[in-house]
């Protein structure tokens, strides 16, 4: 099975401040992988590590077969196949949903005009919000803005999807349209990497679960294992405080 993300080593300082210590792991073709773990261990960092929003202290990167972590490496090229979807939707308010999913296939010539706009009506339909495209982010929900989000990454046709905490700023009743659009992706093979304090998604959805503790992968496998038998002392209390 291809390889489509290799951290080998990974350390990420902010001054003094280690919050990535030497971290190691590979993720598979179509493999679901989320991180948990609680606020301040490194998750958003570590995300953002794997498209180079954060330049990593040391260690090596590769993604879909290139070396971030090389600085001959052009990262706008490998930021193309990497979609990222944050907690605040950050769409663009001056666009219709429409204008924002067609934006960055088209200015970057991925596609042409045409065939964005073709792309965005099949992405829209996917998400559920087909009869959605002429409206202005102010006027859809949270739920909505969000999804738009996931169609906005998907319209580059990445080969991963990063997500950071996705469903965390939403009202619960939102929750699960969001939930079930990343369940569909997965399904449909995507390889996907995700952030989230949504215990019984990683559950059902995760081929592997990461939990994450002091800038440390602590412990990893199957949902069953992590959830049901945890090892470490640390998954098992956090784990207490969120389950
Ligand atoms: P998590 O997503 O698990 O809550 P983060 O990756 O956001 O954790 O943060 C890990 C640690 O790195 C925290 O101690 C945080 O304060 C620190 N940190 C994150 N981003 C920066 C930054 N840009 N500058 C300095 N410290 C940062
Ligand atoms: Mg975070």
């Amino acid at each position: 099975m291809a390889t489509k993300v290799f951290v080998d080593n990974l350390v990420k300082k902010f001054g003094d401040n280690t919050v990535l210590n030497e971290l190691s792991t590979t993720i598979n073709d179509g493999e679901v992988v989320c991180l948990i773990g609680p606020s301040g261990s490194g998750k958003s960092t570590f995300l953002r590590c794997l498209n180079k929003l954060e330049e990593a202290t040391s260690g090596t990167i590769v993604v879909d077969g290139f070396d971030i972590t090389d600085s001959k490496t052009d990262i706008n090229l490998v930021r193309q196949n990497i979609g990222m979807v944050f907690q605040h939707f950050n769409l663009f308010p001056h666009l219709t949903v429409m204008e924002n999913i067609v934006l960055a296939p088209t200015d970057l010539k991925v596609l042409t005009a045409d065939e964005a706009s073709k792309l965005a009506m099949e992405l829209l339909s996917k998400v559920g919000l087909a009869d959605k495209h002429d409206a202005y982010p102010e006027a859809l929900s949270g739920g909505q803005k969000q999804r738009v989000a996931i169609a906005r990454a998907l319209a580059m046709k990445p080969d991963i999807m990063l997500f950071d905490e996705p469903t965390s700023a939403l009202d619960p009743e939102m929750v699960g349209d969001v939930l079930a659009v990343m369940k569909q992706l997965a399904e449909d093979g995507m390889t996907m990497v995700i952030v989230t304090h949504e215990m019984g998604f990683a559950k059902e959805v995760a081929d592997r679960v990461i939990f994450t503790d002091g800038g440390k992968f602590l412990e990893e496998g199957h949902p069953t294992d992590i959830f049901e038998r945890p090892q470490h002392e640390r998954t098992k209390s956090f784990l207490d405080k969120v389950l």
